[in-house]
């Protein structure tokens, strides 16, 4: 057998989209069923407090933080199972000091590199830095389309604006952008100026995310849940644009899933195709898996990331389909969406084993779908401030 990790195999990608040319290599990962691509949460430190944040409320500490030593171990370790990618993620990445080493360390292994970013806290030395330590993409994040709504809703006066530059060094830089808009019920409205936005920024790809509900989320529900005729409007003006803009931008879509009739299938299925990193190390099937309270998730610093994918109880108590309870269980859906998300399962349930409410086969779902309707009918704008207190309610505005 080869000593070499990745078998590189011909390749007809485009040369420049260094991404499209990893995933035409065969990997040794996929004989295991190891994802390609792992996303790296750096710290949950962040500048920005928004309302829909994907960190658990439980946020971990800096103290308990893997050391750089341990993020570089973990990398090799990566690379060497066979993992292409790398998102560096977080809470906000930028916020590790050793992030050029980090990133330099894992493009030495053969990693390809994204940053996925608020922004904030970059300037424009750091991020030429990040670049010739061989970071491969950036992802920033975008709150609104101005100021005004963005700035509130991230929690940081002049976010916004900061955004907009770094946005314009990236694409100084050569390096791809991709603009990541969360969108909810207090910024629909804007949704036709962000996807202008994203173009005049030069974005090669716009990801539109509508607010998934758990952790903090599910906190500012009812500030947050959209009406069902600006989800009808969001889907005209996404299709229009992909229309209109093909070749130009590319539009990813989010759903939102109070909505739908049937579950996406939530990380393509619980331990099938993705696992994330927590700060302190914990092999995570999800970003939101810490939500489920009664599992225990194991850590790099106790077992290797190989075993806790293969072995771990967390991963393989809801891996396939033996798991699943009716209705799932006799559905002719069940390989193709697996039940849809856990963590929505358990936060509307009390029970991650259940069927995702947002099927419409869920004895539940009605009962979602009136709740959602409910909210966003409701006038309570005011957010819960994610932050390490485990929350600050936003100033009243009329001074109550
Ligand atoms: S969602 Fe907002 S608060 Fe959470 S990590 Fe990203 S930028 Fe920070
Ligand atoms: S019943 Fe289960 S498998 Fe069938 S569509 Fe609903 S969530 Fe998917």
């Amino acid at each position: 057998m080869s000593s070499t990790l990745t078998d590189a195999s011909p390749v007809h990608a485009d040369p420049a989209d260094g991404l499209a040319v990893l995933e035409q290599r065969k990997s040794r990962a996929e004989m295991f069923g190891i994802p390609l691509a792992v996303l790296a949460e750096l710290t949950h430190r962040c500048p920005l407090q928004c309302p829909y944040c994907s960190n658990p409320v439980e946020l971990e500490r800096g103290g308990a933080e893997l050391t750089t030593d341990e993020w570089k171990r973990v990398l090799s370790e990566l690379a060497a199972i066979g993992v292409l990618q790398i998102h560096f993620s977080g809470g906000e990445p930028t916020a590790r000091k050793d992030l050029v080493e980090l990133v330099q360390h894992a493009t030495d292994v053969g990693l390809y590199t994204n940053l996925i970013t608020s922004a904030v806290l970059l300037t424009k030395d750091k991020l030429a830095a990040l670049a010739d330590a061989g970071l491969c993409h950036v992802q920033i994040s975008f709150q609104g389309s101005e100021q005004g709504v963005a700035d509130r809703v991230a929690g940081l006066k002049d976010a916004h604006a900061k955004k907009i530059e770094a946005a314009g060094w990236t694409r100084e830089l050569g390096l791809p952008l991709t603009v990541n808009a969360v969108m909810h019920r207090q910024n629909l409205f804007q949704l036709a100026d962000i996807i202008q936005m994203a173009v005049d920024l030069d974005a090669d790809r716009l990801e539109v995310a509508n607010v998934q509900y758990y952790g903090w989320a599910l906190k500012n529900r009812p500030a947050l849940m959209p009406t069902i005729e600006q989800i009808d409007e969001t889907s005209r003006i996404v299709e229009e644009a992909e229309a209109q803009l093909k070749g130009i931008l590319a539009i990813d879509y989010v759903v939102p899933d109070y909505y739908a009739l049937r579950p996406k299938k939530c990380m393509g299925g619980w331990g099938r195709q993705f696992f994330n990193i927590s700060p302190s190390g914990k092999i995570l099937p999800c970003h939101a898996a810490e939500t489920i309270t009664g599992l225990a998730f194991e850590s790099v610093r106790d077992h290797s990331i190989a075993w806790i994918w293969q072995n771990s109880e967390a991963f393989n108590r809801y891996r396939g389909t033996g798991w699943m309870p009716e209705p799932c269980r006799s559905c002719e859906y069940k390989e193709i969406d697996y039940g849809g998300c856990r963590c929505q399962a358990f936060a509307l349930t009390g029970n991650a084993g259940n069927t995702d409410p947002a099927c419409a086969l869920s004895p539940v779902h009605e009962q979602i779908f009136k709740t959602a309707m409910a909210e966003a009918a409701g006038d309570n704008r005011r957010f819960i401030y994610r932050n390490f207190a485990g929350g600050t309610l936003e100033a009243d505005p009329h001074g109550a």
